[in-house]
């Protein structure tokens, strides 16, 4: 992505925005070679800036985050509702972003990184990452509606007045425990796809209303050691296993 010429040196760590722009009116700083003292000037991750001759890094360090996620937060970078963000959680210089959405009240593992080429990676259903999800319901689901899911249960939808179908792709769903007198259950669900309100879909679609929801896992990252508000970062292993 193309960014201004100062804000990549900022970034850089070669000094502050408004001194890199004097740097570069005071013809100071080339881009391939060539000198550049516009300030407009926008370059690409592929240029080759020099400042006085030396090259810049202009590569930002790549973090990866693994956030238990609360209730009550929005999975974008801003709300025009002006609710909490996971990016108000996320104290850190770097600007990351989240991988996959959860739901205003779903809680759970979500992975937030600048690691834009894995996190695209990552969110293409050619990785089948496994998503983990508990999820309180009405009623106990039968036997029969969970051989549903196992097989791939057909969802309808209607989103902002259009109908979607979807086959949604066959899941691992079992049954943690039921409450008789509540007339509740904890079902396991483990999927690959991400679309919107999947389980939420799907649990509807075999007749069971999701009462609440957590993602106890992404692929190989559970919640160990967090509770909902934190966030760890990822293990040098946990990075390269997720490459
Ligand atoms: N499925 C849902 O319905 N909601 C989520 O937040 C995640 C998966």
């Amino acid at each position: 992505m193309a960014e201004r010429l100062q804000k990549v040196m900022a970034q850089a760590g070669v000094a502050s925005r408004r001194a890199s722009e004097k740097l570069i009116t005071d013809g100071q700083v080339t881009v391939n070679g060539k000198l550049v003292t516009e300030l407009g000037t926008k370059v690409e991750p592929s240029d080759h800036i020099e400042v006085n001759g030396t090259p810049i890094d202009s590569k930002e360090k790549l973090v990866y985050f693994l956030l238990d996620k609360p209730r009550g937060v929005v999975t974008t970078n801003s709300d025009d509702k002006g609710r909490q963000t996971v990016m108000d959680i996320i104290d850190e210089p770097e600007r990351v972003y989240p991988v996959g959405r959860l739901d205003y009240d779903t809680t759970g593992a979500l992975l937030l990184t600048n690691d834009g080429e894995l996190a695209n990676k990552l969110m293409h259903p050619k990785y089948r990452i496994d998503k983990v999800y508990v999820a309180k319901v009405k009623g106990t689901p039968t036997n029969e509606q969970l051989e549903q899911l196992r097989h791939g249960v057909t969802v309808k939808t209607v989103q902002n007045g259009r109908h979607h179908v979807f086959k949604a792709a066959p899941a691992r769903a079992d049954i943690l425990s039921t409450d008789k007198k509540k007339h509740t259950s904890i079902v396991r669900l483990t999927i690959h796809e991400g679309r919107y309100h999947q389980v939420k879909e799907m649990m509807r679609t075999i007749g069971h209303e999701v009462i609440k929801l957590t993602r106890e896992r992404y692929g190989m990252l559970d919640l160990d050691g967090l509770t909902p508000g934190e966030y760890r970062p990822l293990t040098h292993e946990e990075v390269q296993l997720l490459q």
